[in-house]
């Protein structure tokens, strides 16, 4: 028995109905041609708001406004903040963003943009989510937890069934990891599908909460540490009810990478595919390049490698492209 069903991640794709794309999953010649098997790349850049998390913000803002509930808080290392200003303006609620300081800029910007009130706090994730936590006690806000919420991880699981029903053949699926909210989503959902779907989560070296709480066997406290990464930051929390648990079942490997290696990702992203991605969503095409994903003795079926978001400052962007070597010109076309 799990504490999510599929019935739940059904009701979830038809409540974001109309509000939330069902996006592209293109074929990439050029990560085909690495891995000799066919490569396909789940696009979620292209939502409304630049990332996945408008699945899961709309699927509890939904739930929450036909309960009532008028005003919503959450903490957010960024994309979840956006997404739920997002919903929160479509249905008609009043949003509160805690962030810490070391969400970008971009990022914050984009929530003030959309009429939420940003609230800057402290130096992690930990830091903002006290202060969300601070709101729903004090001041009777509906509190939308970032990836630890049972209404959050099915909007995300809605991912699985699109990867599912597109390529029923998929073998192996590639889902960056922090909170776990996207991986524990679309991996019950593909492992609904067919059990033999192999699931690797990626993450950054430095700072990975979920890696380290896996090795631990229990939800431990990591430093939270600037990385190209930024979405793949803060906690898991030590009172991790459900993502925790999930991830553990689901998970068939866990890859990290340096931050040489994310910029990699970024620029073949850019160069071979014609994408902007931001750091934690070039984590999947990153390993892949690094070797990391090949099946042994040889790959069984597609892959498909979840791209989970555009946010990333356009100069810090530019910066990474410009620094990287230059193409030999055969390798340059695709
Ligand atoms: C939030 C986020 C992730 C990780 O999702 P979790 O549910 O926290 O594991 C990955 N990529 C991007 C772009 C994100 O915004």
């Amino acid at each position: 028995m799990s504490v999510l069903s599929l019935a739940d991640v059904y009701r979830a794709r038809r409540r974001i109905e109309g509000r939330v794309l069902r996006t592209p999953l293109l074929e990439s010649p050029s990560l085909s041609a690495i891995a000799g098997a066919p490569v396909f790349l789940k696009l979620e850049t292209v939502q409304p708001t630049g990332s996945f998390k408008l699945r899961g913000a709309t699927n509890a803002l939904t739930e929450l406004a036909a309960q009532g509930c008028r005003k919503v808080v959450t903490a957010s290392t960024g994309n979840h903040g956006r997404a739920v200003a997002h919903a929160a303006r479509a249905l008609g609620i009043e949003a509160t963003v805690c962030m810490s300081a070391l969400v970008p800029d971009n990022k914050v910007e984009a929530v003030r943009a959309l009429g939420a009130r940003a609230c800057i706090v402290g130096r992690s994730q930990d830091d903002a989510e006290q202060e969300a936590l601070r709101l729903v006690r004090e001041q009777d806000f509906a509190y939308v937890p970032p990836f630890d919420d049972l209404r959050v991880i099915a909007g995300q699981a809605t991912i699985g069934l699109e990867i599912v029903e597109a390529l029923p053949d998929v073998a192996h699926i590639v889902v960056p990891l922090s909170g776990g909210g996207l991986f524990a989503g679309v991996a019950f959902a593909a492992k609904s599908a067919h059990r033999a779907i192999r699931m690797s989560g990626v993450t950054m070296a430095r700072g990975a909460a979920m890696h380290a709480s896996l090795a631990s066997g229990r939800p431990v406290l990591v430093e939270e540490v600037d990385t190209l990464a930024d979405s793949l930051g803060g906690g898991i929390g030590l009172e991790n009810r459900y993502t925790y648990q999930l991830t553990r079942d689901l998970i068939d490997d866990t890859l990290l990478l340096d931050e040489d290696s994310i910029a990699r990702g970024i620029v073949h992203a850019y160069r071979h595919e014609r994408l902007v991605v931001e750091g934690a969503a070039a984590v999947g095409i990153a390993a892949l390049l690094d070797g990391a994903l090949h099946d042994a003795p040889a790959p069984r079926g597609p892959l498909v490698i979840v791209v989970t978001g555009a946010n990333i400052d356009i100069e810090l962007h530019r910066r990474i492209v410009n620094a990287a070597p230059a193409q030999s010109p055969s390798r340059e076309t695709t």
